[in-house]
């Protein structure tokens, strides 16, 4: 059997960690490099590049350099995230099956979990390097607000790297594990607030962890919210500037544009240490006389403060509708936790104390430790699995709804003297049926604990109806425009009878990783259909 590693699948870099010898940690490369970044590129003479290649390919062939794949994943064609990301991504992307993307490269295309599992392979070989040995499972992280799809379409990209996916585990549970939080004595309750701002997407998670409960109080995000939008403020600066210097506009050159755009991120994680910065362009392009154009331009850390506040303002907003969508206040919490790269600006962090009355926690790096937990995870999922290794091998746990919930395995690895806690999810977003008068009737609410299961009886909408289709959505709101259309199942074969007279029962099956199984069932012949929505594959 091989070894079980926890992956942080980010928007910008993917960090691989392994509990070795009881303890957690990151896994560097030769060149002691702890992020992979999650970049995929194919080189004109064929093959595949990851990581740091990959990315050094984006300022010279950034057509067939495939990057942010996690802000697209598992989300339709239609929808707006893919729309808006059309518009500045540099890669091509078509329609594929099922209203799905794909990815244009050099006339081929990829499912958008093939390219994050070209990724999950890089951070299975890096491991097995570090190890020594297989590395064929893991505990992969995705944001608490990911959907059924998206959770679905990374474990998806798990298999396809040769992964046994353990689990998928939210990336502010991760967090909590990785700075051993929750062990409480018996009975007594901390609160914690996960303040996560990554490269592409921001969340606020709410925690309550106990001796041995970790429960999401609540969760509330934004996906296009993260250090990319803040580097496209920094790129409008300097294409003006440029622009004001020498009359060359770069937004007509998509390569100068992409330099422009790796360049405005080291000027901002620079500005994260420093007043200011200043940036030489050389040969951007060549006026008409043959002559380079260049320009040296000078960016202040306040004027990105100014250009920031609104993004990072934004943020806070998201804080405070999940402390309302909790029901609570500032003042029922302990820690604020950091996690992301992008928790490093200083803005940032002083907007956290400033709303949150506390200074955030900022012992761990914000880029490790939700890997770090993810390896806490993996390690004590396996450890369930051979109880020979030592960690206790179940218990139950209360969920939010005060439930038994089926036994979920302990953490804290090197620690077999004492269960660590046992993880309790909830579901971030409410799944529905789409009722007769065009409304979505919500089944399984939002912030309700996983794994869960709610059934309901819809009757017939018209007399004579043979069959019924059940159209399963996700989100908040009843009318169908505010939600995300899952799938749907019919369930035909019903008795001929006057509307409302025939009964089936709906049932809504969610597990740990937060993938819907719905079934559909005629009480009076027994006949059912069921269908996981197909919400695991994006072709
Ligand atoms: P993550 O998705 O957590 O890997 O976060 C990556 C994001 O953090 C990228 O947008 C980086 O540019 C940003 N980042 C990393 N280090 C810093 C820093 N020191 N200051 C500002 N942003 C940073």
């Amino acid at each position: 059997m091989g070894h079980a590693v926890g992956i942080d699948l980010g928007t910008t870099n993917t960090v691989v960690a392994a509990v070795v010898d009881g303890t957690a940690r990151v896994l560097s490369d030769d060149a002691g490099d702890r992020l992979i970044p999650s970049v995929v590129a194919f080189p004109p003479n064929g093959g595949v590049l990851v990581g740091r290649r990959a990315r050094e390919r984006r300022r010279i062939d950034a057509q067939n350099t495939i990057h942010s794949v996690k802000r697209l994943i598992g989300r339709a064609w239609s929808s707006e995230e893919v729309v808006r990301a059309r518009t500045y991504l540099p890669f091509d992307l078509k329609e594929g099956a099922h209203g799905l993307p794909l990815v244009v490269s050099r006339g081929r295309t990829f499912d958008l979990h093939t390219i994050s599992a070209f990724v999950l392979q890089r951070a299975k070989k890096l491991a097995e390097k570090v190890l020594g040995g297989t590395v064929d499972a893991a505990v992969i992280t995705v944001p608490a607000s990911f959907n059924d799809r998206q959770r679905a379409a990374t474990k998806a990209a798990g298999s396809e790297a040769g992964l046994r996916v353990l689990r998928i585990l939210n990336e502010p549970t991760a967090a909590a594990l990785a700075y051993g939080l929750g062990r409480t004595s018996p009975g007594a309750h901390e609160r914690v607030a996960v303040y996560d701002l990554g490269g592409g997407t921001f969340d606020l998670t709410l925690l309550d962890l106990s001796s041995n409960v970790f429960e999401v109080l609540g969760t509330a995000g934004d996906s296009f919210l993260g250090g990319d939008d803040l580097d496209l403020l920094i790129v409008d600066e300097l294409r003006a500037e440029i622009l004001k210097q020498t009359r060359f506009d770069p937004r007509g050159d998509v390569q100068v544009m992409e330099r422009l755009s790796t360049d405005a991120e080291q000027v901002k994680i620079a500005l994260s240490d420093r007043e200011e910065v200043e940036i030489t362009f050389r040969d951007l392009a060549a006026f008409a006389d043959g002559h380079p154009i260049g320009a040296t331009i000078l960016v202040r850390r306040a004027s990105f403060e100014r250009l920031a506040a609104p993004l990072v303002e934004r943020s806070i907003e998201v804080c405070r509708e999940a402390l309302a969508v909790a029901k609570l206040g500032i003042g029922d919490f302990g820690d604020v936790l950091l996690v992301g790269g992008s928790t490093r600006i200083p803005l940032v962090r002083r907007k956290i104390e400033q709303f949150f009355q506390r200074p955030p926690r900022t012992d761990l790096d914000p880029d490790e430790v939700v890997a770090i937990g993810a390896a806490i995870q993996a390690d004590a999922l396996v450890r369930h699995e051979r109880p020979e290794h030592g960690e206790p091998r179940s218990e139950s746990a209360r969920t939010a709804s005060g439930r038994r919930n089926p036994a979920l395995p302990s953490a804290f690895p090197g620690r077999a003297q004492r269960a660590g806690p046992l993880l309790v999810d909830v579901t971030p977003l409410t799944l529905g049926v789409e009722t007769v008068s065009g409304f979505v009737e919500p089944v399984i609410e939002r912030n309700t604990a996983v794994p869960c299961s709610q059934t309901r009886i819809f009757t017939t909408a018209k007399d004579g109806q043979g069959a019924i289709t059940v159209r399963v959505f996700q989100g908040e709101g009843r009318s169908l425009g505010e939600n995300v259309l899952l799938g749907e199942l019919s369930l035909d074969g019903l008795r001929e009878a006057r509307r409302g007279e025939v009964q089936v029962e709906v049932t809504f099956a969610l597990d740990a990783d937060g993938i819907l199984q719905v079934s559909a069932r005629d009480p009076e012949t027994a006949r059912a259909v069921s269908a996981t929505l197909k919400v695991g594959r994006t072709s």
